[in-house]
């Protein structure tokens, strides 16, 4: 038996097998086949057969959880079997003598350019598919997988380098027991996945990892952040106990489901849910949510072949809003760079993503993404409670002209004489110090706050929330973030708006005191996290705080 340290990212205790998932094919290089060519073309033709199977399996195992969005599983194999692109493959191999990998890599790249400088938009967005295909067959050609649980049968512990958020969407979460990987951070936003699925997440295992061997037997202890290879009699006891307790807290805690958030001395405070899928609503609903504080709208364009329609939106939108119906969902605008790239929307690398073309920044250089997200968001709003918010706001400049947008989107829905509810609040993430310290002049634009403390100690604190070796810096209990959040406050209620939390630390019950003195009036937070908040703020009593420490 080994205890393996690591960092816990999400809490609870498994036991089962561990499966590697290897991100992406290896390097390819440049070189000529070393068999003949009848014999490096039927190793390419098992390679294709193979990843098409994979595809077509993927799009049926995923209909269900990403509808329409499976589609790009289809759109993938038929780049695979278009007549032009295995031709080339052909020539590449039989015409030239290059191997298969050197075939399918060259031959990727050769569409995805052709793809790009096309002028029609649903063309152009090819690109990035055609390379996500030919990796996908390159990874078979190579004797890997693509989608994290590719060729899983039974659940099992999901152990990785890193877990982006474009494959943790991919997929499908039942085989799933435990993740564990070598790098991440407690914030990244594989670990938020973790933590909203209720399932045990260590990250930052580092040179660990390399003890752990495909189908070894472990326990994944995510409340210590350990691994313990080769479990004892003991070891394994322990569990079984944990497990149980864990099962009379689970039930002892269903009973607060209907139960008012209220603190013991009576201070009322609103405990919503983030989430980053429609169907998401209904469950946070049933898992006690009194709202949605925060739905992460760029995750409905994560996993999809093309850019969503407006129609494809307004859907998705309409569905969240009538499953939360008629308490109210909170839709942030698409918030991609930084951790969050698109393979529909390659983006240009940059030195500093977490600080450049990020969120509305981004939407300002292509204000027709934001102008397609903002009429289809309206025309849901006719089936619930709809509030818009906007991510990333630094300066007033910026919120007045994402209100003109709106404004515009309304014009634009008036003209097509479709419906829209025609007093949708709009406000924006307080997420970075300039909006915080501007938070007076920004109040008076804005019908509400949602202060994401993420971005927020990340930006304050001058510390990259995804790398762990700085995670000792990042501490949402920071003096100068509490400091901002007071100020931020302050400024919200001066001016008559409530102010919400959606970072992490919305459910921290060592803040929990903190902010209900402040008077914060909604806490936003992975679904599962909400019953035990809820048990906490029944027993605090916020008269008891001192925040003269908070003072500006
Ligand atoms: C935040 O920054 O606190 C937040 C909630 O947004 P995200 O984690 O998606 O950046
Ligand atoms: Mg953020």
């Amino acid at each position: 038996m080994k205890l393996l340290q690591g960092v816990s990212a999400s809490g609870g205790i498994v036991a089962g097998k561990v499966h590697f998932f290897q991100a992406g094919a290896k390097e390819v290089k440049k070189a000529k086949s070393k068999q003949s060519a009848p014999q490096e073309t039927a190793r390419l033709q098992t390679a294709l057969a193979a990843a098409v199977a994979q595809l077509e399996a993927l799009q049926k195992s995923s209909g269900s959880q990403l509808g329409k969005d499976s589609e790009v599983f289809a759109v993938h194999a038929m780049l695979l079997q278009d007549a032009d692109f295995t031709d080339r493959l052909e020539e590449l191999i039989s015409g030239e003598g290059w191997s298969a990998e050197y075939a399918v890599q060259q031959a990727g790249q050769e569409f995805s350019e052709s793809f790009a400088v096309l002028s029609d938009p649903y063309m152009k967005e090819r690109a990035a598919d055609i390379l996500d295909a030919a990796a996908r067959v390159l990874s078979c050609l190579q004797g890997q997988s693509c989608a994290p649980t590719d060729g899983m049968i039974e659940p099992m512990i999901l152990a990785a380098d890193t877990l982006f958020p474009s494959q943790t969407v991919q997929m499908d979460k039942s085989k799933i027991l435990a993740f564990l990987t070598r790098g991440g951070a407690y914030n990244s936003h594989a670990s938020i996945l973790a933590r909203t699925l209720g399932i045990p997440a260590i990250v930052n295992l580092g040179n660990n990892l390399d003890s752990l061997k495909e189908e070894d037997f472990i326990l994944a202890d995510g409340d210590k952040g350990i691994v313990i290879t080769e479990p004892d009699e003991a070891a394994l006891s322990a569990y079984h106990q944990r497990q149980a307790a864990a099962e009379q807290e689970r039930a002892a805690l269903a009973k607060l489901v209907e139960k008012e958030s209220l603190s013991k001395d009576g201070r009322r405070i609103q405990l919503f849910a983030n989430i980053s899928t429609p169907q998401e609503a209904a469950e946070a609903k049933s898992a006690g949510a009194e709202g949605v504080g925060l739905f992460r709208s760029e995750f409905l364009f994560m996993h999809a072949a093309h850019l969503p329609s407006e129609d494809e939106q307004y859907q998705a939108y309409r569905q969240a809003l009538e499953n939360m119906a008629p308490a109210p969902v909170i839709i942030r605008t698409i918030d991609f760079g930084a951790d969050k790239q698109l393979s529909c929307l390659p983006q240009k690398q940059e030195e500093n993503p977490a600080l450049g073309c990020r969120a509305i920044r981004l939407c300002f250089a292509r204000p027709e993404l934001l102008m397609v997200q903002l009429r289809a968001l309206l025309r849901a709003s006719a089936f619930g409670k709809l509030q818009i918010m906007f991510p990333m706001v630094a300066t007033l400049e910026e919120l007045l002209r994402l209100r003109s947008m709106v404004k515009k989107a309304k014009q634009d829905l008036d003209a097509a004489q479709l419906a829209y509810d025609s007093s949708v609040k709009v406000g924006i993430m307080v997420e970075t110090p300039a909006a915080a310290l501007a938070s007076r002049e920004l109040a008076a634009h804005a019908d509400f706050f949602s202060i994401g403390t993420n971005d927020l100690t990340q930006y304050t604190l001058a510390c990259d929330r995804m790398n762990e070796a700085v995670s000792n810096i990042f501490d949402s209990r920071n003096i100068s973030v509490l400091r901002l959040i007071a100020l931020t406050v302050r400024n919200a209620h001066a001016q008559g708006i409530p102010v919400g939390i959606c970072g992490e630390s919305a459910a921290d019950p060592s803040l929990l005191p903190q902010y209900l003195a402040l008077g914060v009036d909604e806490l936003s937070m992975s679904a599962k996290r909400i019953l035990p908040l809820r048990k906490v703020l029944l027993d605090t009593d916020s008269h008891k705080v001192d925040l003269s420490a908070l003072a500006l």
